[in-house]
């Protein structure tokens, strides 16, 4: 491909990311990075994913994204703004974490992404694809950095200087050429530490990843079965997620309300009182959340949480 169709390519495909409404996005080489595998390696090896097996397939993958594409070339890294002001719990409600607060973004982002991969066919008709949204062996965060989308914060998340970090993260991965972004992972966080003591269950660990078995998100979301006595309490009134540490970093300071259409969801969570919550009925769940992240931790673990945070000891009620 010559330089000048490259560009051109690279200008449209940029073109179709704005118009999706994507707010950040990069565009890096595909090469393999087998410290990725490694990585993930030795956080699952110190047991640090909890019960979350699934992160143990296909570890080698991980660490070679051109496996994922055969003769993949280009990595193109999209980041979706899903901040919400809207008022967390009060009295009378729930906390649920801002992501969920939104339409499931796995459906979105994948929808949106279809749609560029199309014009990348129309473009170069010999071109292979493949979109990811929190699926598939890629690690995400690892190719937002390399792409240049922001650099890993101590709470592990992708910081971007300019939006902060709440956005969702996509990724095509494409045997088309493109042109590449001159990508900086410069550090930002100084001698913040800020989040690490925000956490209300030090889940934070000193290399920048987040032990699973302490995040009252991983409590929340994915673990089956009974939340440990020694987190009572800690959970406040969260029953879905935990935004904590990315509530006092002080790049989401600027942080404004999302503004894509296809996010906002179907009914707003945050106006669901305690009592609907407690009243709500398996079949009444179903509906309501259907469009919803909280669809697939399901109704038995929400209720689950529901009764950790209203526990009371027997000596306090
Ligand atoms: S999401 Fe909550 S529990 Fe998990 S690391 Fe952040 S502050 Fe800690
Ligand atoms: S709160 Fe401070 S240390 Fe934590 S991610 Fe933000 S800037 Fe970095």
């Amino acid at each position: 491909m010559t330089d000048a169709r490259k560009i051109a390519l690279t200008w449209k495909i940029r073109e179709s990311i704005r118009l999706e409404g994507f707010d950040i996005c990069g565009i890096t080489q595909a090469s393999p990075h087998h410290e990725d595998s490694r990585n993930i390696g030795e956080w699952i090896a110190a047991g640090k994913n909890g019960t979350m097996s699934f992160l143990e397939k296909n570890l080698d993958k991980r660490g070679d994204i051109t496996s994922l594409v055969e003769g993949a070339k280009s990595v193109i890294v999209v980041g979706l703004r899903y901040y919400s002001n809207e008022p967390s719990a009060g009295e009378n409600n729930y906390f649920v974490s801002r992501y969920a607060r939104v339409k499931d973004y796995h459906t979105v982002i994948e929808e949106k992404l279809n749609r560029i991969q199309k014009i990348i066919k129309k473009e170069v008709p010999e071109a292979v694809s493949r979109g990811f949204c929190d699926a598939g062996p890629v690690t995400e965060k690892a190719w937002a950095i390399r792409a240049g989308l922001g650099w890993r914060g101590r709470h592990s998340m992708v910081i971007n200087k300019d939006i902060g970090s709440f956005f969702f993260l996509g990724e095509i991965v494409t045997t088309a050429e493109l042109l590449y972004d001159n990508a900086s992972a410069r550090d930002r966080c100084g001698d913040c530490t800020l989040c690490v003591e925000a956490c209300p269950t030090q889940a934070i660990c000193s290399d920048r990843t987040i032990d699973a078995r302490r995040c009252i998100s991983y409590l929340t979301i994915e673990h089956d079965g009974d939340i440990a006595e020694e987190f009572r309490g800690k959970t406040e009134k969260m029953i879905f997620g935990c935004d904590r540490c990315q509530e006092v970093c002080p790049y989401n300071k600027k942080a404004v309300q999302y503004t894509d259409q296809e996010l906002v969801p179907e009914f707003h969570i945050t106006s669901l009182s305690r009592k609907d919550w407690l009243t709500m009925t398996p079949e009444e769940f179903k509906k309501l959340f259907r469009s919803s992240p909280l669809k697939r931790t399901g109704f038995s673990k929400i209720r689950r949480n529901i009764d950790f945070v209203d526990y009371r000891s027997p000596e306090k009620s």
